[in-house]
């Protein structure tokens, strides 16, 4: 297959050029490299089956020759970066999300959209499945995010009903891993970062809101069964493994011998008190598809990822 990554350069999308390299296909990323960066895709530079366009997708987005998918995953996708770029996250959700749909008509080719967990707000209902309608603040400082992919959604759903688009949707829950940007404000990063620097851990609050942590090539396997699957409708992928942020921060701290401890900070506004996804349509739909690394696993390896970028021992 040829193949379009919006976001590319991103944290999952780099990690989806990889996969899709890979299994053989050919690899188009675009990024408009807010957050995302060339140093995700560097490795890449050269393969014969690579390219790379820099271009913001919430303008027109011209690809020569045909395309048989197009996978958007372009939007910041942290709390702090959608507070840093509000108006880019909406555009990118709205405008992006069109202009991808209809260059995946264009083309004829299948479109995957990247949607996400925020989807569910602040949930009412526990573990999340794909039929809850969620509990969304629109008028929050999360709500650009937010409201942004609940859009994309019904966009993409629209191009399937309206013009018979092959469509897929995912919504990933917390998703994390090796590239993740080291300043991008999420509490993976954050965390690993001052544990690294024997700094206290931040936990906002008091620590209680939980978390469910699913590891990027867990992520990856989802999303490409899901791309090949026949399911329209939304599917959540994630670790259905749930914790709170506190029982993170002292793994955290015991994985890395962090001897600094925990400090408390204010909770963000409208931040989750819950997220557990709940996986049986993804197990039902993409073949018995599970997470099969485990945290400790995982974090061991985004731990050596982070260590050797910031260059500490
Ligand atoms: N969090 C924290 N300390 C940090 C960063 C985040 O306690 O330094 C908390 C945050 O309030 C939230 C959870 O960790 O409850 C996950 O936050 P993240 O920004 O990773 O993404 P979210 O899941 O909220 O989209």
């Amino acid at each position: 297959m040829r193949i379009l990554i919006t976001g590319g350069a991103g944290f999952i999308g780099s990690h989806l050029c990889d996969r899709l390299l890979a299994d053989g296909h050919t690899v188009i990323a675009m990024d408009n490299l807010i957050t995302g960066s060339t140093d995700n895709i560097a490795h890449l530079a050269g393969h014969p089956r690579f390219t790379f366009i820099h271009h913001d997708v919430t303008n027109y987005i011209y690809v020569a020759g045909p395309l048989d998918a197009v996978l958007h995953f372009a939007s910041p996708a942290s709390p702090v970066d959608y507070l840093n770029f509000p108006i880019q996250t909406l555009k990118v959700g709205a405008l992006g999300t069109h202009k991808a749909l209809g260059l995946a008509r264009a083309k004829a080719a299948r479109f995957l959209l990247a949607s996400t967990s925020e989807v569910y707000g602040d949930p009412l209902v526990h573990p999340q499945s794909e039929d809850y309608w969620g509990n969304v603040n629109p008028i929050g400082p999360r709500g650009v995010y937010d409201e942004a992919k609940r859009f994309a959604e019904a966009m993409t759903m629209a191009y399937h009903r309206t013009h018979g688009l092959q469509t897929r949707i995912v919504r990933i829950f917390n998703t994390y891993g090796p590239r993740m940007r080291i300043n991008d404000g999420r509490v993976v990063p954050n965390f690993i970062y001052q544990a690294l620097h024997g700094q206290p851990l931040t936990v906002y609050g008091d620590g209680s809101q939980t978390r469910s942590f699913c590891y990027i090539s867990d992520l990856v396997e989802g999303v490409v069964r899901l791309l090949h699957s026949d399911e329209v409708e939304p599917v959540n992928i994630g670790n259905p493994t749930e914790m709170t942020i506190l029982q993170f921060a002292e793994a955290i701290n015991r994985l890395t011998g962090n001897q600094g401890g925990i400090v408390f900070k204010p909770l963000p506004v409208d931040d989750p008190r819950q997220r557990q996804p709940d996986i049986r349509k993804a197990r039902r739909v993409l073949g018995g598809w599970e997470p099969v690394v485990s945290l400790e696993e995982g974090l061991r390896a985004t731990i050596e990822d982070f260590r050797r970028r910031l260059g500490v021992p």
